[in-house]
């Protein structure tokens, strides 16, 4: 990315501001100022919403350290005074919600900056306050609460005469902002007090201080539901009922299968062995969103019985427009208290055939192969070694061998070669290497051809998670703001 930087930069100045307004751009001029970063600063006249005289709007953009690039625009009327600022992100809704949460806890931390997009809805939890989602901003935790009283404060001398015991509740609400903003906490101030942004775009952020205490800032991404999706506008109400059914489905049967795991087939009933017998060979099949371009298609759940291990659905969609493939692994029950790494040495040609189960959450490794897959790089798959190799091969191949590869340096095409080469010979049997996998939610798993004994090739090791793996997995917040997320391990 930082070789080709500069160009794609420019060309994404002139892209934002195309699709920020067409009208806008029209008498479009170079101010011939810059921010500190030398980004240009560009300005417009525009019609000032407060007088309709002509006011001007100025366009920036800049990117943010460890975020990203967003556009800054500033309007100010020179008739009437007024002024705006909004920012629009220079970016699409992302893959995944994105959620952060700061403790603000001394004065300094009211200046920490925050961008907050149209969809964010940021909530003050001790104070109660919740700040629905509105125009997007660039602004600090003492802006918003500010901008709270200003709106709170806006509307009083009105209320005072007409409703007069509302008045006298929102004069305590604006007190006790105040008081939190000055740190006054004899006078009704609230710290600490903790600070929450939720957008399910994922286009949000708080300001992070490298090297500052775990609990007073946290990040963490989340599969967005139907309704999210809906609200976005990336799908319709009725592809959003589907979804729901299909959830209510795989609820079902992770009930099922938690029922099953409490009752043991041996001490179990006959009829209801019949019954879960019958459950695990049914496949159903649901209407479903491509996730990636959002026809509709099908998604096929099943559930499958993996020996020694437990009971998984298997929700595997393949899209007819665009051809994206997905198996998506579900498991039942409460998070395991530790995570679980499986070593796996290969050393006979009949291993590739052993099944494997890598969740969503499990990080791939082979040293003698020099593959690392993290967390989320290949989704969650049920294959077997060699199907998952495979896929590893064709997905990065593809990936680097036709995005890239003009631009690719001679060395570093020789080293993405040799790597497929010895990729090619792993898969076709040809040498020995090592996997190994760690899954912090304990949900992946490779067959164990000697079962019940233990396979002399196979060490399975429980891992204490680390603070920063509970984090990534949003098991931090749930803890502490018992906030809901989805629980089971999901992989696409
Ligand atoms: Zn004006
Ligand atoms: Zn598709």
């Amino acid at each position: 990315m930082t070789g080709s930087g500069k160009e794609n930069f420019f060309a994404s100045v002139g892209d934002t501001v195309e699709t920020i307004d067409h009208e806008k751009v029209h008498g479009l001029v170079q101010t011939g100022a810059a921010d500190a970063e030398g980004h240009p600063v560009q300005e417009i006249a525009s019609l000032c919403m407060n007088c309709h005289e002509d006011g001007v709007t100025r366009l920036l953009l800049t990117s943010i350290p460890y975020f990203r690039e967003i556009v800054l625009m500033s309007f100010e009327c020179p008739h009437c005074g007024f002024k705006n600022s909004e920012i629009q992100s220079a970016s699409e809704i992302q893959e995944k919600g994105s959620k952060y949460l700061l403790k603000i806890e001394n004065k300094q931390d009211f200046n920490r900056q925050l961008v907050k997009s149209e969809s964010a809805t940021c909530k003050f939890t001790e104070l109660d306050i919740e700040i629905p989602p509105k125009r997007g901003q660039l602004t600090t935790v003492e802006g918003l609460l500010s901008e709270m009283v200003e709106d709170l404060s806006s509307d009083q001398p009105a209320r005072k005469n007409l409703q007069p015991e509302i008045y006298e509740k929102i004069e305590d609400v604006i007190g006790k902002i105040k008081a939190t903003i000055a740190c006054d906490t004899t006078n009704g101030g609230v710290l600490p007090l903790t600070l929450i942004v939720d957008d399910p775009a994922g286009n949000s952020w708080i300001e992070y201080v490298p090297g500052e205490a775990t609990h007073k800032w946290s990040h963490s991404e989340y599969t967005r539901t139907a309704d999210q999706d809906v609200f976005l506008g990336l799908i319709s109400e009725e592809q959003a009922a589907e979804a729901r059914q299909r959830e209510l489905a795989i609820k079902a049967a992770q009930e099922k299968i938690a029922e099953k795991s409490k009752n043991p087939s041996s001490s179990g009933f006959i009829s209801d062995q019949t019954d879960i017998e019958n459950f695990e060979n049914e496949v159903q099949t649901f209407h479903a969103t491509c996730s990636s371009c959002y026809a509709p298609c099908e998604t096929h759940m099943k559930v499958v019985n993996i020996p020694h291990f437990k009971d998984v659905i298997i929700m595997s969609t393949t899209c007819d427009k665009c051809g994206y493939k997905s198996n998506e692994v579900r498991t039942g029950g409460a998070i395991p208290p530790k995570g679980r790494k499986v070593t796996l040495k290969v050393d006979d040609p009949e291993d590739l055939a052993r099944d494997i189960l890598k969740s969503e959450t499990c990080g791939l490794v082979s040293p003698e192969l020099n593959l690392d897959l993290t967390p989320g790089t290949l989704g969650g798959r049920f294959t077997t070694i060699e199907g998952l190799l495979r896929q590893v091969y064709d997905e990065l191949y593809g990936r680097v061998f036709t995005q890239t590869s003009d631009s690719l340096e001679s060395e570093t095409k020789q080293r993405w070669e040799s790597f497929f080469a010895k990729l090619q010979d792993a898969i076709d049997g040809k040498i020995k290497f090592t996997i190994i996998m760690e899954d912090p939610l304990a949900a992946s798993y490779i067959q164990n051809i000697y079962a019940p004994d233990d396979d002399p090739n196979m060490t399975i090791e429980d891992f204490e998670r680390t603070h920063e793996q509970n984090e990534d997995l949003g098991l931090l917040d749930m803890v502490t703001e018992n906030y809901q997320h989805d629980q089971s391990p999901s992989t696409s």
